[in-house]
């Protein structure tokens, strides 16, 4: 490890460059050591790599700090980088879309994946749908039945090797550039990099091999999904020829809840009680996701109280926690009275007991919500 040259030397540059300069530089050095320019050359792999290791740490402006502060030391530890930790061809190779994509010049030398590269596993395209659930089904979670149109691939469809890239996926040619004479790969337009082409096809299947087919799928949802959220069922988008299947994307839609509405894990329902429950007390039904459930409400009771039950809310999706159902307490006021009524009330306007506390009018929601939570 002591011998461990600095990063800044390794790619050539001052320890102020800038991102871009740092970019520029190793594009530079990774051309000039690659493999494939310098094929049974020790040094150059080593050096290949090293640049690989320096341009990790110095594209990333944490663990570039983190260098520029405490040397290798630094940016070997909390940084998951371990100190002995070489890195291989793969996660070298794997840099190159990052820093070679788009419109470089170098793009087909790198576009194999270099010497490490080989055939290209197709993907077939993901399919998308919708799935509506009701409070009830995000609760319990549940197993669904949806019904999707995939492509796959026909009955007597068969596939072979690719004549014109011999099942590799790439046409391979040395070309000439600025930097010298290297070995050009480009993804083959017969295959279109899957090596395979096809054989046999019955009558009516298209070039791809590949038919619509409508199948019927279970999937599992489980408890606590909410609106927005994805889940992927690898393989069941479309297959590809000669490929694997795309994924099936399923978009969660909650349908609203005539009773109770979300707030994360939380389910809340608004309550209303007559003036004579909140004032004498009672016992009421609430909806909740398991049925109903009889709660008390005490004598002298505020609207705008919060109740809670426990555990009544959803289960979370990502872990074992479940959230509460709170139960805002309104207290309705009549707007249309008889006479009689009307007498009754007016002759308790000036009742001691009905008049208000001195501290309610500065309860408002906020301080409510603190109770609640404390
Ligand atoms: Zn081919």
């Amino acid at each position: 490890m002591s011998t461990k040259r600095d990063y800044y030397e390794i790619l050539g540059v001052s320890k102020t460059a800038t991102p871009e300069e740092i970019k520029k530089a190793y594009r530079k050095t990774a051309i000039q050591f690659h493999p494939d320019k310098n094929p049974g050359n020790k040094e150059a792999e080593d050096k290949f790599k090293e640049a690989a290791e320096a341009y990790e740490i110095l594209s990333d402006a944490d663990k570039r700090a983190r260098y520029d502060r405490f040397g290798h030391a630094g940016a070997n530890g909390g940084g998951g980088y371990g100190g002995g930790h070489n890195m291989n061809m793969e996660d070298i190779f794997s840099q190159f879309g990052d820093i070679f994509g788009g419109g470089s010049p170098f793009d087909s030398f790198f576009g194999g994946g270099g010497s490490g590269g080989g055939r290209r596993q197709r993907k077939g395209s993901n399919l998308r749908i919708k799935l509506k659930l009701t409070l009830d089904e995000i609760a319990t979670g549940v197993e669904k039945k949806i019904k999707v149109n995939r492509l796959v691939r026909a009955e007597g469809v068969t596939f072979k090797t690719c004549t014109t890239c011999n099942g590799t996926g790439q046409i391979k040619k040395v070309v000439n550039t600025m930097l010298g004479q290297m070995v050009s790969a480009t993804t083959c337009s017969t295959c279109d990099g899957s090596g395979q082409i096809l054989d046999k096809r019955p009558a009516g299947v298209d070039n791809s091999g590949l038919v619509s087919k409508e199948e019927i799928l279970s999937v599992k949802i489980p408890a606590g999904v909410g609106e927005g959220m994805q889940l992927a069922m690898s393989g069941k988008g479309n297959e590809a020829p000669g490929g694997v299947a795309g994924d099936l994307l399923i978009l969660i839609e909650e349908q609203e809840d005539r009773q109770l509405k979300r707030d994360g894990n939380n389910l809340i329902y608004e309550l209303y009680i007559t003036v004579v429950d909140a004032a004498l007390g009672t016992s009421v039904e609430v909806p909740s996701v398991g049925g109903k459930v009889k709660i008390k409400i005490e004598p002298g009771t505020q609207s705008g109280k919060i109740l809670r039950l426990r555990g009544k809310g959803l289960k979370d999706v990502n872990g074992y926690e479940t959230g509460d159902q709170l139960i805002y307490v309104n207290v309705w006021i009549p707007k249309k009275l008889t006479a009689d009524e009307k007498a009754k009330l007016e002759s308790l306007r000036g009742a001691a007991n009905f008049q208000p506390h001195p501290d309610a009018s500065d309860k408002g929601f906020f301080e409510r919500m603190k109770e609640y939570f404390s």
